[in-house]
């Protein structure tokens, strides 16, 4: 290599960093390339510690990305382990390092300095919270601590503490490994991205493969027990014990290097960049999880530590410094977490969000099989769609189900990041094979009910507006054995194939609120109302929603008790 024009130093080597340096390289052979890693590894997959813990991946060795020897060999990167970059003189253009073994410090020149310093977990300042045999999950070491201590104490029961990603995933790989599992979540639902109606299957589940799942409860602290356990005391007085505890209740940006370097942070205490990942200092750059990101469905910024939003901004820090003018479009949140069998994915922003910030939205649900029905093993898809009501902009979608979930999600994300309506849901081109989709795919559906809504052709109601409209009735279009089974209190039965013979029977003046098993029946039915002159409106979802949202249904057996109960 030619003598080196520019100095590139990085701090931090994994997700962020390590792209960062890739990319650097990619753009410039002249340009000599520091990557400071305070750990022993770089470039590691702590995405696949839950699974290195719960034995899916067995050797360490595999969450190895990338060694040093390969960033040598391949791209003339210089990485440093084991060496903490502890202070920053923006004025002069140094950094201090650290080497860790010795303790020495020394100072290093920069003409770029990439701040890729990732985030550190939460740990709450409880009583007991250093007690051996409490881990937090975020480096190799950490995964590997947690099965030394499994194996060591014969663990049979583990606490996680917190219900997002890390710790659903550490629930289920430590039931893989056969340990019972408490989970104390301090919400009313687990998974917060989702709205609590599309997680009410996943807390069936964690509860079907025997997890212990503590909703609405903070943990208060942490004792040792005299058979060696610890007890977890939670706010709702009651007591978990445990071989080991996770603590997996989010993560706070690493910032303490740029704070001290006077860089200026954001109100989620993240460091502060502009579209090109350039900080404060027009020198110093930040990506990945310390820094703070803009949602482009709310416009406010946030925290979304995530792996890929920390690979793009590696790359547009590297653009940025090498001259091309490449920028980070902000977030949209997409996200996916498998769990015993069900996938859960995410895109945009949920309802709760919505809300919060006075965003106008409608919503539909809907509940199509992952193919067709026709081809064995076909499995139904819970899909939530949000959107704007006045031109259809896509504000967000959920997706729950055993297959599929995460390929609708995926192309709902992509409409959304090119700013597309339902309308381009409905219609896109997708890939269709019987035993992969359908011809009208899932996310076709999910754009045509949503632009019937916007159209006028079959306007919806949700479960939750009907105590609101006790004027409507409540019509059940599916099959009477259907309706023996289980059906909403207060509903009538007219089923979808004799509905124009039974016209005469519905009162003109009242609105109609139409429902079925997942909507599609309800939303024939609609139709004909409405064309006969009836104000009628498809309770979205039917009665596969109801469920979700614990509308009071009455089964055959409780026919009787039909009249005391209300809807709720
Ligand atoms: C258990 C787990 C599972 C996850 N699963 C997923 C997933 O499925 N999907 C997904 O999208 N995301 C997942 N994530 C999140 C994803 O891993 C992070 O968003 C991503 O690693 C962030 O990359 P980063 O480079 O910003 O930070 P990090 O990966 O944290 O890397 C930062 C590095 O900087 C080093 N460092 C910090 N300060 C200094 C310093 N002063 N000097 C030198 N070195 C320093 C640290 O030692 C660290 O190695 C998961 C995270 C965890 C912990």
């Amino acid at each position: 290599m030619a003598s080196p024009d520019r100095r590139v130093v990085i701090v931090g080597g994994v997700a962020a960093g390590a792209s960062c340096a890739a990319r650097a390289r990619r753009l410039s052979e002249s340009a000599e390339i520091v990557m400071y890693e305070r750990g022993r590894y770089v470039s590691f997959a702590n995405c696949g510690l839950p699974y290195y813990v719960g034995d899916v991946i067995p050797e360490e060795t595999d969450l190895l990305v990338a060694t040093p020897e390969l960033f040598h060999d391949r791209f003339q990167i210089d990485v440093r382990l084991e060496q903490e970059v502890v202070a920053i003189d923006p004025t002069t253009r140094t950094i201090t390092v650290r080497v860790q073994q010795t303790g020495a410090t020394h100072q290093e020149h920069y003409d770029d300095l990439v701040l890729a310093p990732g985030a550190a977990p939460i740990i709450p300042p409880l009583p007991g919270i250093d007690l051996p045999g409490i881990f937090t999950l975020r480096t190799i070491p950490d995964g590997r601590h947690i099965r030394q201590w499994i194996t060591a104490h014969h663990a049979q029961r583990a606490v996680i503490v917190g219900g997002g990603f890390i710790g659903l995933e550490m629930a289920e790989n430590l039931v893989r490994r056969g340990l019972e599992v408490s989970i104390i979540e301090c919400l009313a639902q687990v998974m917060p991205p989702f709205d609590p109606e599309m997680i009410a299957p996943v807390h069936d589940l964690l509860r079907a493969h025997g997890v212990d799942l503590r909703l609405n409860a903070f943990v208060a602290g942490f004792a040792p027990t005299a058979d060696g356990k610890i007890a977890v005391s939670t706010s709702t007085g009651d007591t978990v014990h445990g071989d080991l505890v996770i603590l997996a209740i989010g993560i706070r940006p690493e910032t303490a290097l740029a704070q001290s370097a006077g860089l200026v942070l954001g109100a989620r205490k993240g460091i502060k960049v502009d579209a090109h990942q350039r900080t404060s200092d027009p020198h110093i750059w930040a990506v990945g999880d310390a820094v703070e990101v803009e949602d482009s469905v709310t416009g406010e910024w946030t925290l979304l530590p995530l792996a890929g939003p920390a690979n793009r901004q590696g790359r547009i820090a590297a653009d940025a410094i090498f001259g091309r003018a490449s920028t980070f479009r902000g977030v949209q949140g997409t996200a996916v977490c498998g769990i015993f069998g069900l996938t859960l994915a995410v895109t945009g922003a949920n309802e709760k969000t919505l809300q919060r910030v006075g965003l106008p939205y409608e919503k539909v649900y809907l509940h199509p099989d992952n193919h067709v029905g026709y081809y064995p093993d076909a499995r139904p898809i819970d899909i939530k769609l949000l959107f704007s009501p006045t031109d259809g902009r896509i504000l967000g979608a959920q997706a729950v189900g055993e297959d599929g979930a995460e390929r609708r999600i995926d192309v709902i994300a992509m409409a959304m990041h090119l700013g597309g309506t339902v309308y381009d849901l409905e219609d896109a081109e997708l890939c269709y094979a019987p035993q992969y989709g359908a011809a009208k795919d899932p996310v076709n559906m999910a754009g045509m009910v949503a632009a019937n809504v916007l159209d006028g052709d079959a306007p919806v109601i949700h479960w939750g507006d009907l105590a609101a409209h006790p004027e409507r009735v409540l019509l059940d279009v599916r099959d009477p054995d259907e309706f023996a089974e289980g059906h909403v209190v207060g509903a009538i039965n007219i089923p979808l194939p004799t509905l124009r013979e039974h016209l005469d029977e519905l009162e003109r003046a009242r609105p109609i609120a139409v429902y079925c098993r997942v909507g599609h029946r309800a939303y024939y039915a609609t139709r004909i109302l409405r064309l006969h002159g009836f104000d009628a409106r498809n309770i979205s979802g039917g009665i596969m929603t109801a469920a979700a949202q614990q509308i009071a249904i009455v089964t055959a057996g409780e026919l009787d008790a039909q009249s005391e109960r209300v809807l709720s």
